[in-house]
């Protein structure tokens, strides 16, 4: 038996670099991982500009107490420039976003001000009011989105903020999915007496997808090890990654094993957890591979605990771990010491704290739990049996992080 831990940590220490990097276009960068350190080639704002819609005037204008007039000179729009210098008793008329003239540091909102005419009548105002300066977004040099990141709508606007419209971003791993057993039909067809829809590889397409990769769907493939030979075989060839469910354990069906003694360098491994202690974990070829449970919950949970981190280390991401964080429980939970337990929960925020109640049967076979919760309940292998208001750790479901 391993501990969760260790055969994360195994499996990060075993996998090869990141895939390469490719270039595409921002408009298609959404979701993808960058592979660059972005540098802002000027200071964004470009220049200081106004924050409303008033008008301009120098520091020097402004009356301490009671009001003076000012010379309305022109009206600038956003997108235009003032040229030349704004002299004393002079204000602009400026629009939010045009650039401030030489000789101007401060904004009237037009709100605050009496326009007659030519003439505008001014107040008291703090000096530097309203202006958004040069650089106080980016400042030239500055790396904005660091290489590793998860480009989001906010990530790409800011890129595009300076004026780049391409990126260097990594290439998505590709894996090849596949089901394994007899005893699995493909839905959409019928089913013979004794058979059960296929529910892994859909599930596990859904959550490669989510995790950045492209999926390589090899269908489903029976109990015979001429044909998963082959299968795995070709599958090694066109993927960075070969994710299988079912035929793990230690039926006598249970032929991955056997075939994969034959095909690579393949550990498999007890993990100390519940639900999805088979594991089957190492490499066919040039491709990484994991074997998974064929209980759809085990193979949902041990997908989330070990190939999820390999995916995101693989497509070059920095974070590989989701947040968690500490709630009192609803109810009390039954835990045994000595392994690592994840229980589906419902995480809603109670009198005035995060609480988790469980989403009820926690069968391995019982998929309906994931479809009910929202969240994972890690029970820690040191502990026992929860108390209803102790602390425990929830991981929320989370799409990306
Ligand atoms: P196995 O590890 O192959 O012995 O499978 C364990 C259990 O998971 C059995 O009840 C299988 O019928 C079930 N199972 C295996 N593959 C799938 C699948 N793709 N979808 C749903 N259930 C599966
Ligand atoms: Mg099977």
């Amino acid at each position: 038996m391993i501990s969760v831990r260790d055969g994360q940590e195994r499996i990060l220490a075993l996998l090869p670099g990141p895939v390469p990097p490719e270039r595409i276009v921002v408009t298609r960068a959404l979701g993808r991982v960058l592979a660059e350190d972005v540098v802002a080639p000027f200071d964004v704002p470009p220049a200081d500009n106004s924050a409303v819609d008033g008008y301009a005037v120098g520091s020097g204008d402004v009356p301490p107490a009671g009001w003076r007039e000012l010379d309305v000179v022109g009206d600038l729009a956003a997108g235009g420039v003032f040229a030349g210098r704004l002299a004393a008793g002079r204000a602009l008329r400026i629009m939010t976003g045009a650039p401030l003239p030489a000789g101007a540091d401060t904004v009237y909102p037009q709100e605050i001000v009496e326009r007659t005419g030519d003439r505008v009548r001014v107040g008291p105002i703090a000096k530097a009011a309203n202006v958004r300066f040069r650089g106080e977004d980016v400042e030239a040099g500055a790396i904005v989105v660091e290489t590793g990141t998860l480009l989001r709508p906010q990530e790409i606007g800011l890129v595009t903020s300076l004026g780049l419209w391409q990126l260097e971003v990594h290439r998505r791993p590709r894996v090849a999915l596949l089901s394994t057993g007899d005893e699995v039909a493909e839905p959409g067809t019928a089913r013979r007496p004794g058979q059960i829809y296929d529910a892994n590889r859909f599930t596990l397409r859904g959550s490669i997808e989510q995790c950045g990769g492209e999926v390589l769907d090899l269908g489903i493939v029976p109990d015979d090890r001429d044909v998963m030979a082959a299968r795995l075989t070709d599958a090694s060839r066109v993927a960075d990654v070969v994710v299988t469910s079912g035929g793990v354990s230690v039926g006598a069906y249970d032929l991955v094993k056997a075939v994969l003694a034959e095909l690579g360098a393949i550990d498999f491994w007890q993990v100390a957890m519940q639900p999805g202690r088979p594991l089957a974990f190492g490499r066919i070829g040039p491709a990484v591979f994991f074997g998974l449970p064929g209980n759809p919950v085990a193979s949902l949970l041990t997908f989330l605990l070990f190939v999820r981190p390999a995916l995101y280390r693989l497509g070059g991401r920095r974070r590989l771990f989701p947040p968690a964080w500490p709630a009192r429980a609803g109810e009390p939970m039954r835990k045994k010491t000595g392994r690592r337990e994840f229980k589906r929960g419902i995480l809603a925020f109670r009198d005035g704290g995060w609480e988790v109640r469980t989403t009820g049967p926690q069968g391995s076979g019982i998929l309906s739990s994931m479809v009910a919760g929202n969240c994972l309940i890690v029970l820690e292998e040191e502990r026992g049996d929860v108390q209803a208001g102790e602390l425990v750790t929830v991981e929320p479901f989370v799409e990306a992080f």
